[in-house]
């Protein structure tokens, strides 16, 4: 399928913008006019630039406010778009956009405006220039794409067709069943954009929150399937109106456009995906990487070791560590110069090369790593947030030396303790404010995980977005965060987890006491509005109290966890224990974590949590009731 991108998706002035879509590998672009009316390129030079990169310009748009006019203003309107059609020619763009008429003086007269754009399309036809109309969703009269087909139809013009955007047709529900009735011949040019489901004015939520396929809510795979269906060959083309994504780097915004044109593809019978290797079946997360910086070393070691994991295994070559609960592997790389934080996550791959050709596919950065001469080939790729993405099989092959024999194991200690910690639930990871849409969809399509809702949460400095991508067995579950607002420092919106799953959440909660630190203490309010809320036994109520257990209930299943101190204002871990069929992250509890994150514990501090004396409600009525402390 041929590929194309407006230039208004991208930021940058018009030459930075066709940079960035050729070298993302658009095979075209639209040219939104006020990209090329604020360029010192005239259109010749536009039309040489754009060729010597390789792209075609497939539309020239938008031409506004055309049909539907009184008598008299028709001549008018038709010398406006010869003046067009002049900057066309010298484009060597053959097809303008004209959408429908928003203006309030517009007439509702649909044989008056097939009239107009016959007069339109023959002026077009004299210069080998087709006009592609389009049903703005706000249209003034003509707002539906199939109206818009039957004035076109009525109007009756071989260089009269239509242009399909998915944002006007999905935004209002229309039903689709009508594109089977579009000739294929007068499917003059289609546009790709989703978007969030959001209850707003449609203009506005057009104009700032479309975004490319596969990152918000709207069924695009249906709707390309039957453009395809109905026999349309031309480009699809990504028109994407986005406050993000017009502020952020142009190059990562059309690599990130592409990759969303390649995913879509995937789930669209008749659409050539072929380069695209399916993703491997992937087993859980072999390890997450952690790197510290030295000053955190020890706290970090004190938390996994209070939750039952013991350093088992040293890099040949590397500062790191393999620290293990059973199969559950964290490496420790004391090498680190920041703030502490997950540096790796690794999947467990039937097919590690397999699945990396897929991610080089899916256009993702495969990094090169520094590798010693007899150890293990671990394919790796960058994820937007700078995170690495190994895949790897961590049961030994007989032809390929497996990544764990890069350690040098060590002698037991006899410490080990376990906690009951069955494997890694999920991974939490902020990200940064611009790519938060991209690495939804980078991880989504790289791993083969299924997108959750997008929920926005209430931490003390702000809202923050969290949605959450997981496999469609669980076995592999990824949360990714951001702040609402773009802020300098969002501190706990920052904040990075990993979550370990377990059976028994008193159980964990209490052998972690017993080792030396308690959980994140959660305010005693909680679980007065946990009684309220819920019918939970008394007793269960006092057992999550006195562990800091929170808890969530969904589709019949139940959901308890808990959390650990922060270690260097930036990673922390969380034990969740998942009963029936709760499929989500607790996130019901997110603002209560956060705002109890706000006044941090330090690992020692809960050290000591539990010798505090428990304050009952009834002495917290009283006077004095917090001089215990
Ligand atoms: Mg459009
Ligand atoms: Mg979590």
């Amino acid at each position: 399928m041929r590929t194309g991108i407006a230039t208004i998706c991208l930021s940058g002035t018009l030459e930075e913008k066709l940079a960035a879509a050729a070298d993302a590998g658009f095979d075209g672009v639209e040219l939104f006019e006020p990209d090329l009316i604020g360029s010192r390129l005239s259109p010749a030079e536009v039309r040489i630039r754009a060729a010597e990169l390789g792209l075609s310009i497939d539309l020239y748009q938008p031409f506004r406010d055309f049909e539907g006019v009184p008598v008299d203003q028709l001549e008018r309107n038709l010398r406006r778009a010869e003046a067009k059609f002049d900057v066309m020619e010298a484009l060597g763009a053959d097809t303008i956009l004209v959408c429908s008429n928003v203006s309030d003086d517009a007439i509702d007269d649909d044989g008056l405006a097939a009239q107009q754009l016959h007069a339109l399309a023959e002026r077009a036809a004299a210069r080998d220039i087709r006009v592609a109309y389009e049903a703005l969703a706000w249209g003034r009269h003509i707002n539906e794409y199939d109206r818009a087909w039957r004035v076109v139809h009525a109007s009756d013009h071989q260089a009269l067709g239509v242009c399909l955007d998915s944002f006007h047709i999905l935004s209002r529900g229309t039903s689709l069943d009508a594109i089977a009735e579009i000739p294929a011949d007068k499917l003059f040019f289609v546009q790709l954009a989703d978007a969030p489901h959001l209850v707003m004015d449609v203009l506005q939520w057009s104009r700032h929150y479309r975004s490319f396929p596969g990152q918000g809510g709207f069924e695009l795979a249906d709707f390309t399937a039957r453009v395809l269906e109905a026999g349309y060959a031309g480009p699809f083309s990504l028109e994407v109106f986005n406050d993000v994504f017009r502020q952020a780097d142009p190059r990562r915004i059309a690599v990130d456009a592409m990759r969303s044109l390649l995913a879509l593809a995937e789930f669209v019978p008749g659409a050539d995906s072929g380069r695209l290797p399916p993703p491997a079946a992937s087993h859980g997360y072999a390890f997450v990487e952690l790197a510290v910086e030295p000053a955190s070393v020890g706290e970090t070691q004190r938390l996994l070791h209070a939750m039952g994991f013991a350093q088992t295994a040293q890099h040949r070559t590397k500062p790191v560590a393999l620290w293990q609960h059973g199969d559950v592997r964290i490496l420790l790389n004391a090498g680190a110069a920041a703030a502490p934080g997950v540096a790796a996550i690794a999947v467990e791959s039937a097919d590690p090369d397999h699945s990396a050709r897929r991610a080089e596919g899916l256009l993702a950065p495969v990094l090169s790593r520094q590798r010693g001469p007899d150890e293990a080939e671990l394919s790796s790729i960058a994820a937007p947030d700078g995170t690495s993405v190994f895949f790897c099989r961590s049961d030994a092959q007989p032809d390929t030396r497996g990544w764990l024999q890069d350690f040098d194991a060590l002698a037991p200690t006899g410490r080990e303790a376990p906690t009951g910690l069955s494997r890694i639930d999920h991974v939490a990871l902020a990200q940064p404010f611009d790519y938060f849409d991209e690495a939804v969809l980078f991880y989504r399509s790289v791993l083969g995980l299924e997108p959750h809702e997008s929920l926005e949460l209430a931490a003390p400095d702000g809202l923050v977005r969290s949605r959450a991508v997981s496999a469609a067995d669980g076995n592999l579950r990824l949360v990714l965060t951001v702040p609402v607002l773009a802020r300098d420092a969002a501190q706990h919106a920052g904040l990075q987890h990993v979550a370990f799953a377990c059976r028994d959440i008193f159980g964990a909660a209490q052998r972690m006491r017993e080792r030396g630190i308690g959980p994140l203490s959660i305010p005693e309010n909680y679980y007065d509005d946990l009684a309220a809320r819920l019918d939970l036994e008394p007793a269960a109520i006092e057992a999550m109290r006195e562990c800091g257990v929170l808890y969530d209930r969904a589709r019949g299943g139940e959901f308890l966890h808990f959390y650990t101190p922060i270690v260097g204002d930036r990673l922390f871990f969380e034990v969740v224990e998942r009963r029936g069929g709760y499929d989500g992250y607790g996130a019901a509890n997110a603002p209560v974590r956060m705002t109890a994150q706000r006044v941090p514990e330090t690992v020692t501090e809960a050290a000591f949590a539990h010798r505090r004396p428990r304050i009952t409600p009834a002495e917290r009525e009283g006077d004095g009731a917090y001089n215990h402390a």
